[in-house]
């Protein structure tokens, strides 16, 4: 079974974000990268599928500017086989990233399609379920055990009551979540090795998809800053502070 992983570049989830200062989106210049880290545990599970026998080939897919080839590379050193770029400078929002992954899919015919459950720059958490609902694919959401047997993926997915199993029938979509399995780190040797794996580069025009935005951002502001809190010293002074001060009772 071909397993489809797309990886989105976003912000390092260490980096404190800053928005630019003409409010028009947040700042990415000079501002460490990486995978988003939802995909490295969708390439992680698809890794050890491989290494179970229930995976032959692992394709990883990024789209956007050419330094996205930077985290397809971190795919392929984590064990990715092979990779694909769709290159745009364009601003991309989910449904685009779908109809491009659509297309992919239409083309590679995956057995099952493992994305994160959400990218961390625009937390949309859409993608996976447009991806599937342009393919008419199954799909089981925020998935943090998996299991695949007799060509179904049984599911253990996050609710608010607690862990909702369901049984989907392949070639599905997967997104999953945080506790699902924790990443491997690529080594050396492996860092080395995928230098020589292929990537093929597309474009969205060569997939015969319009990726021009349908949302328009107007513009992004700074949440307001938080005052430093103080430290009182009884509940009688905690009550007169909330009566007299905050004005709360
Ligand atoms: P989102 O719907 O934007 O929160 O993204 C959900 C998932 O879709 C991500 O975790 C990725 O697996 C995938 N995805 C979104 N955008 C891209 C992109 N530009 N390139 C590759 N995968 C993407």
């Amino acid at each position: 079974m071909k397993v489809l992983v797309p990886v989105k570049r976003v912000v390092d989830y260490n980096v404190k974000i800053r928005v630019k200062s003409d409010q028009s989106g947040v700042e990415t210049a000079n501002v460490k990268m990486s995978m988003n880290p939802f995909d490295e545990i969708a390439n992680e599970q698809a890794i050890r599928l491989k290494e179970k026998g229930t995976a032959t080939e692992i394709v990883a897919v990024s789209l956007g500017e050419q330094k996205c080839q930077e985290t397809l590379r971190t795919a392929l050193a984590m064990g990715a086989d092979r990779a694909i770029h769709v290159v745009t400078d364009a601003e991309l929002q989910p449904l685009a990233v779908a109809k491009c992954l659509k297309a992919i899919a239409v083309r590679e015919e995956p057995g099952l399609i493992l994305l994160g459950k959400q990218a961390i720059d625009d937390d949309s958490n859409q993608t996976g379920q447009m991806l599937a609902a342009l393919l008419g694919w199954a799909q089981a959401t925020f998935v943090s055990k998996l299991e695949i047997a007799d060509g179904k993926a049984t599911c253990g997915r996050e609710v608010d009551e607690g862990i909702e199993t369901i049984e989907v029938t392949l070639p599905a979509i997967i997104t999953v979540d945080l506790r699902l399995n924790e990443p491997r780190y690529a080594s050396l040797p492996n860092i080395m090795k995928a230098k020589k794996k292929q990537i093929d580069s597309l474009t969205p025009e060569e997939l015969g998809v319009d990726v021009a935005p349908r949302l328009v951002y107007t513009h992004f502001e700074e949440p307001p800053k938080r005052q430093a809190g103080v430290r009182v010293e009884s509940v009688d002074e905690l009550v007169g502070k909330l009566k007299s001060e905050a004005g709360v009772i």
